[in-house]
């Protein structure tokens, strides 16, 4: 069925980050046809209507505390890989503070969802181990200096139906991109790969555009927060044709479905952690 979204529930929402987002797009709202990322074509795949909630109204909501704990624990790492990269202080008391830094000042002064003082000091515990268990782990090679930290890149690919735009964690000197993820418990790492395969394809375009030499793969390193945190680090081969393809045509499935309204709800698994439920429930559909 086609249908139309549901009228704004207010008027002008704030452009903002709405702390769903990984930080390859931390400006919502505005024009969802002006480019692609990886963050905006995940989330309409995921559901169209939610989609539509974050990230073309932009409506506000607190952020969850396991979002924000993830974005502090990636302040220590990005303070971390600057630091290799500009020879500066990436000692573990610096990356920490970092960490702690980002922890007790939330971008835009959002409001975080925690339950009580108690949880919110619990979880804020848990970050210094597990930037020390990412500090001695073997995986890391502080003397090779990265090619970039926090890097943006924007491309505009013929086999695409819209610019292509994305922030890389880190791109290492051999062109490797390399994502943080901070998760509850030990990943399947297969699994991982295939969920994550939108984001990493797409940094292998990027890279690819930028700088003319082939993509190595990608590599997926998770922070487990487990009672003894962990490092785990996963490589993953450049997309092949295959995987190019199909990301084209999902680009071009996006681009068709915002350019025609087509939003609508996929209720599913991911409802349980949807913060748009009340306005979902009130969607009633209609033709366009
Ligand atoms: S509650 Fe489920 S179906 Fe509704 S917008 Fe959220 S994710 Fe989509």
């Amino acid at each position: 069925m086609i249908a139309t979204p549901p009228p704004p529930p207010t008027p002008a929402p704030p452009a903002g980050s709405n702390g769903h987002l990984p930080h390859d797009e931390t400006i919502l709202g505005g024009d969802p046809l002006e480019y692609i990322s990886a963050s905006r074509l995940k989330s309409f795949l995921t559901c169209r209507l939610r989609f539509y909630f974050e990230k073309v109204m932009a409506l506000p909501k607190p952020l969850g505390p396991s979002l924000h704990f993830g974005r502090a624990v990636h302040a220590g790492l990005q303070h971390y890989n600057k630091a290799r990269w500009r020879d500066g202080d990436r000692s573990e008391t610096a990356v920490i503070a970092a960490y702690e830094k980002a922890f007790d000042h939330p971008e835009h002064n959002q409001p975080v969802a925690f339950e009580s003082d108690e949880d919110r000091n619990t979880l804020r515990a848990k970050g210094e181990p597990l930037l020390r268990a990412f500090l001695n782990t073997k995986q890391i090679a502080p003397e090779k200096k990265p090619m970039g930290v926090e890097l943006s890149l924007r491309a505009e690919l013929p086999s695409l139906a819209l610019p292509l735009l994305g922030i890389i964690d880190l791109v290492e000197a051999d062109l490797t991109a390399v994502d943080y993820k901070t998760v509850a418990s030990t990943p399947d790492l297969s699994l991982e790969a295939w969920l994550h395969e939108i984001q990493l394809t797409t940094y292998s375009l990027l890279i690819e555009e930028a700088t003319g030499e082939p993509s190595p793969g990608n590599e997926l390193v998770f922070l487990v927060k487990t009672k003894t945190p962990k490092v785990i680090s996963h490589r993953v081969p450049a997309p092949d044709q295959v995987q190019r393809d199909r990301y084209a045509r999902l680009v071009e499935t996006y681009a068709n479905g915002v350019a025609n309204d087509h939003y609508y709800p996929s209720p599913g698994m991911h409802c349980g952690w949807c913060e748009h439920r009340s306005e979902c429930s009130a969607w009633k559909g209609g033709a366009a």
